[in-house]
């Protein structure tokens, strides 16, 4: 799925008193697999918010290591690595 890096939502306040998005991805994947950057498969040091660029505009957070998290570029990625988010 192609989606779109979108920075400068790193800082918004995690829910549940989560300390990262980081976190937050880990705990809502549901996979035992180690995260790894969505891109490189570097190790993952950010939770990016992205949007989808195809069909309905949803918000979703996937890890990303701090050198492609600058990209702010179009990239694919697996569904199944993506967990939605909610932007209010
Ligand atoms: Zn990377």
């Amino acid at each position: 799925m192609l989606v779109r890096n979108i920075r400068g939502f790193e800082s918004r306040r995690v829910p549940n008193n989560i300390e990262s998005w980081l976190e937050y991805y880990n705990r809502n994947i549901h996979s035992s697999n180690r995260v790894t950057c969505s891109k490189c498969n570097g190790p993952a040091e950010v939770g990016a918010h992205v949007i989808k660029m195809v069909g309905v505009k949803e918000w979703y957070l996937v890890p990303l290591c701090k050198k492609c998290f600058e990209e702010e570029a179009n990239f694919e990625v697996e569904e199944k690595h993506l967990v939605k988010v909610y932007l209010m």
